[in-house]
C-alpha cells in the first residue's frame, strides 16, 4: 500500500516536472505567438491579402564571439518563436530585414557556408512560403568594410541581390541593401542606383500610357524593405513603448551607420514613392511618420525590432497584411525570459501544493 503510494507520487513528480519542461521550452511559445492575429482593416478583404510576416535582426552568433551555451539557447529560442509563428499564423512570405548573422563579415567561405546552412535549418519553411533577405551590416560588413567576395557570397546563397523587386499579390516590394546606399562611385553603390532608376522607371511606366515597356504589375506605391532606418538625427521621434530607453533614444546618429544619409534617402523616396518602409538595425521599435510636401507624398517608416533576445529582453516581429490599395500591421511580442522562467516556478510550486493536499487527502 504504502509503496504504490510512493510510486504514485513518483509519477506525478516526473510528469509535473516532465509538463513544466515541455510547456517552458516549447508550448510557451505558441501560447504566446497565438494572442497575436493578422490585422485587418475594411479595405482588407479576407483571401485576397498578402500575409507578410516581418523579423530582423536574428544576430545568429558565428566561431568567434559568445558563449557556446548562450549560441545554443538564444537560437533554440528563436527556432521555437519561428516555427510557432509559421504554424500558428502560416504566412504567405517571410521578410528577413538584415544582421541575420553578428560575425558574417568575418567568416571565411566554409565558416559563412555553415552560417548559412545553420539560418535555414532554424528558420525552415514549407515550400509553398518563399522567404526574402536584405543584407544587414553584420552579414557583410558596413559599407567601408565590405569585402568583395563578402557581398558576392551573400547575394548568391540567399539570391538576394542589392536591389530586388518582388511582386506579390500585386503588391510591390523595393528590397534594398542599405550599404550599397552609401552615395559614392563603388561598384556596389552603383549597381544599386542603376537598378533603382531602372525600377523607378517600370513603375512610372504603369502610369504612363505613352511608355511600351511592359509592366505585370499594377500602379499602387512600393513598400520598402531595407536594414538601416532612412535619415533620421536620432530615434528621439519614436514614441512607441519599444523604442529605445533613454538617453539613448536621444543619441545623435551617426550617418551611413546608425542611418542612410539625407541624400540617399531623399534619392530613394523621390524616385520610388513608397508607401510604407520597413527597416531594422536599430532593435527597437519606431513609427514615424514621413511628410514630403514637394512630392505630395506621405508614408510611414517602421523599424522593426531584433528577433534575438541576445538583443531585447522582449523581442518582436510583425505581421502585416498587405493589398495593392492598403495595408495594416500589427506588432507581435515573444515571452521574456523572466516570464518562462516565473513560469515554471509557479507550475512547480503548483505540483508541491499538489503534491501536499494530496498527502493531506490520503491521510
Ligand atoms: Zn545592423
Amino acid at each position: 500500500m504504502l509503496m504504490r503510494r510512493v510510486s504514485q507520487k513518483i509519477l506525478i513528480v516526473i510528469s509535473g516536472l516532465l509538463f513544466t519542461y515541455f510547456y517552458c521550452e516549447y508550448l510557451i511559445y505558441y501560447v504566446v505567438v497565438a494572442q497575436c492575429y493578422w490585422p485587418t482593416s475594411e479595405k482588407l478583404i479576407e483571401g485576397q491579402y498578402l500575409k507578410a510576416f516581418i523579423l530582423a535582426d536574428t544576430h545568429l552568433l558565428g566561431p568567434f564571439r559568445g558563449h557556446w551555451l548562450d549560441k545554443w539557447r538564444r537560437e533554440f529560442q528563436m527556432q521555437q518563436a519561428f516555427q510557432a509563428v509559421i504554424a500558428i499564423h502560416k504566412p504567405d512570405v517571410v521578410f528577413v530585414l538584415g544582421d541575420l548573422f553578428d560575425e558574417g563579415e568575418w567568416t571565411n567561405e566554409q565558416q559563412f557556408r555553415d552560417y548559412v546552412d545553420r539560418f535555414h535549418k532554424l528558420f525552415k519553411l514549407p515550400d509553398e512560403i518563399k522567404m526574402h533577405v536584405v543584407a544587414g551590416n553584420h552579414d557583410i560588413g558596413f559599407h567601408n568594410n565590405i569585402r568583395r567576395y563578402s557581398a558576392k557570397r551573400f547575394v548568391e546563397l540567399f539570391q538576394a541581390p542589392s536591389v530586388q523587386h518582388v511582386i506579390l499579390k500585386g503588391s510591390q516590394f523595393i528590397l534594398i541593401n542599405s550599404m550599397a546606399l552609401h552615395g559614392d562611385t563603388c561598384e556596389l553603390c552603383l549597381d544599386a542606383k542603376r537598378s533603382i532608376n531602372r525600377i523607378s522607371d517600370s513603375i512610372n511606366c504603369t502610369k504612363n500610357v505613352e511608355c511600351n515597356q511592359q509592366v505585370n504589375f499594377n500602379n499602387s506605391r512600393p513598400i520598402i524593405m531595407q536594414h538601416f532606418p532612412l535619415y533620421r538625427v536620432s530615434d528621439a521621434v519614436c514614441t512607441e513603448p519599444d523604442a529605445p530607453p533613454l538617453p539613448d533614444r536621444n543619441k545623435n546618429f551617426r550617418i551611413k551607420i546608425d542611418a542612410l544619409s539625407k541624400e540617399s534617402t531623399k534619392y530613394l523616396i523621390e524616385k520610388l514613392k513608397p508607401r510604407a518602409v520597413f527597416g531594422g538595425h536599430t532593435h527597437h521599435g519606431c513609427k514615424l511618420l514621413h511628410t514630403y510636401k514637394n512630392l505630395n507624398l506621405e508614408f510611414l517608416e517602421y523599424s522593426v525590432p531584433s528577433f534575438s533576445w541576445r538583443n531585447r529582453l522582449d523581442p518582436k516581429f510583425m505581421l502585416v497584411s498587405i493589398s495593392p490599395d492598403t495595408y495594416a500591421v500589427n506588432k507581435c511580442g515573444l515571452p521574456r525570459e523572466r516570464t518562462i522562467i516565473l513560469t515554471a516556478i509557479i507550475m512547480i510550486f503548483g505540483l508541491v501544493i499538489f503534491l501536499s493536499t494530496k498527502r493531506t487527502i490520503g491521510r
